[in-house]
């Protein structure tokens, strides 16, 4: 699969060609509505309809969370079992089902005494020590699940559903009605690589020759993600310049060398935005619907996360918004360092998010010591997350390193225009403002510093400053589309190459 291809598929998609029926199975370890800890579960919940529209038919694993189980889903418990092994045992489990859509199945695997759990993955003493059990079984279960109806595509996403790459291309044998699948492999983000010591090697039953440094083994350690990087047919990174970045030693997280090897297929796809849910005209959570023809709403919306912060209710002052996970990829580490001179400035900053205590404490502080400026809410708040969209004026995303990022997506959409990184998707998805050509849609620095961040942002004050200039800018922002349908259609075209 090389450049002529894609050239192929971009010539396909300007003549907008039907994309054949190909029959995918994603296995996913989180997807929206049943259970999220970050963008994964929004790129699963809106890749899958978005594929269906296209004509592809789509089914869905994952497993029965608790969320799941609990939650308000109308599952169908049909009597299916599966059984799997792990070590020298046989464990035991159910599938579940339920549709989405426009009748997309969606099968639930259910074993209790690994995912009824509080957490997906991490409880608050660290991560869950079985993990590398959990997903072992997960791995096996989902291959289990699909030898009755077996796919054309096999799309698995991240280390937690690696393995099922891994275990269907290395034990053949044990998959002989799975023989023709195609696999795929999205890495969302290299940082998580489900890395665990040898002794756990028994629970995987694989040939200890595949423990070596071109297959599973990473320092000596078992690496999920990498196994599945090996054997998958393709792999897929969620923005083109992620694609790029993780070929590098510094984003490459000590896979760039395979990485490199596999540049032939390796694809960058950016994610979309699912604008069903998140856009100022659609959008339920916020206390004005808007669009770029009449702002009036904008201003109504800021004043309520003005009001709902407790802090003053001042139109003309800058808000800058930000709702993230509190660790240092997500720049929470450069932010620590000018944080103070940040908040000299003349704005307001709201922050939703948790994560690392340090970073949780840090925040806090900078609330306690400017009220009236600085407001902070720690914990996950999906309604807040959209109110700050809405409300503020300035998003802040200043991470160190960020595979697609979704958050800037929604900002573009709602005019709350994006300071960012030129980092992965962020690079990808915003322009920087260019005051000459009174072009771009946001403000891009590049050197993780401190000055860097602080320069952008006096660019976006400087501009804010000048109204007229402004909403030019957040129109062009508003404009920007970055919707489902085109992404799903780039990996409609990579199955259809696949399996062609
Ligand atoms: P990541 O998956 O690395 O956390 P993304 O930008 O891809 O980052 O996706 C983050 C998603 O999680 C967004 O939908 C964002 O709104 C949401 N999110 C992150 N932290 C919070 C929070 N504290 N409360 C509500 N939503 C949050």
């Amino acid at each position: 699969m090389g450049k002529q291809q894609t050239k192929a598929g971009r010539e396909r998609r300007k003549r907008k060609e039907p994309i054949g029926p190909v029959k995918i199975a994603m296995v996913s370890p989180e997807m929206v509505p049943f259970a999220k800890t970050g963008g994964l579960a929004d790129m699963a919940g809106s890749l899958c309809p978005a594929l269906e529209r296209l004509g592809l038919k789509v089914s869905v694993v994952m497993p029965a969370y608790r969320s799941v189980i609990h939650g308000n889903f109308s599952l169908i418990d049909g009597g299916l079992s599966v059984s799997v092994p792990i070590s020298d045992r046989q464990v035991e489990g159910s599938i579940l089902q339920t549709k989405l859509g426009q009748g997309m199945a969606v099968h639930f695997i259910r074993c209790d005494r690994y995912f009824d759990r509080e957490a997906l993955y991490t409880a608050s003493e660290g991560d869950y020590v079985d993990n590398a059990e959990r997903f072992v079984f997960l791995a096996r279960a989902a291959l289990e699940a699909l030898r009755p109806n077996p796919p054309q595509i096999l799309h698995c996403h991240d280390w937690q559903t690696a393995l099922a790459i891994v275990f269907l291309k290395a034990q053949p044998e044990n998959y002989p009605e799975l023989a023709s699948v195609k696999t795929v492999l999205t890495v969302h983000n290299l940082g998580y690589q489900g890395l665990f010591g040898y002794p756990d090697w028994h629970l995987l039953n694989l040939d200890r020759s595949l423990f070596n440094f071109r297959q599973l083994e990473f320092f000596g350690k078992i690496n999920f993600l990498k196994g599945g990087l090996v054997f998958a047919d393709a792999i897929t990174a969620v923005s083109p310049t992620y694609a790029e970045e993780i070929k590098s030693p510094e984003q490459g997280f000590g896979l760039e060398g395979l990485f490199q090897e596999r540049a032939q297929d390796l694809f960058g796809i950016l994610n979309g935005a699912d604008y069903a849910v998140w856009s100022p005209q659609a959008d339920r959570c916020i206390a004005r619907n808007y669009g770029a023809t009449d702002l009036a709403g904008k201003k109504v919306c800021k004043a309520d996360l003005q009001r709902a912060m407790g802090l003053p209710e001042t139109a003309g002052i800058p808000l800058v918004g930000m709702v993230s996970r509190l660790i240092a990829q997500k720049g929470l580490d450069l932010l620590e360092k000018c944080g103070e001179e940040l908040l000299g400035r003349n704005l307001q900053f709201v922050l939703l998010g948790s994560g690392e205590a340090k970073y949780e404490a840090a925040v806090r502080e900078w609330a306690l010591r400017h009220p009236g400026k600085a407001s902070v809410r720690i914990g996950f708040d999906e309604t807040l997350a959209h109110q700050i969209e809405a409300g503020a004026d300035l998003f802040l995303m200043p991470s160190q390193y960020e595979p697609c990022g979704l958050n800037q997506l929604y900002s573009l959409k709602y005019g709350t225009i994006p300071i960012v990184r030129a980092t992965g998707g962020l690079k990808d998805s915003v322009i920087d403002y260019q005051p000459k050509s009174r072009s771009g849609t946001g403000f891009v620095f590049g050197p993780y510093e401190p000055a860097a961040l602080l320069d952008a942002l006096d660019r976006a004050l400087n501009l804010f400053a000048r109204p007229k200039g402004w909403e030019a800018l957040v129109k062009r922002a508003m404009a920007a589309d970055f919707s489902w349908d085109r992404s799903a259609r780039a990996y409609a075209e990579m199955y259809q190459r696949l399996v062609s």
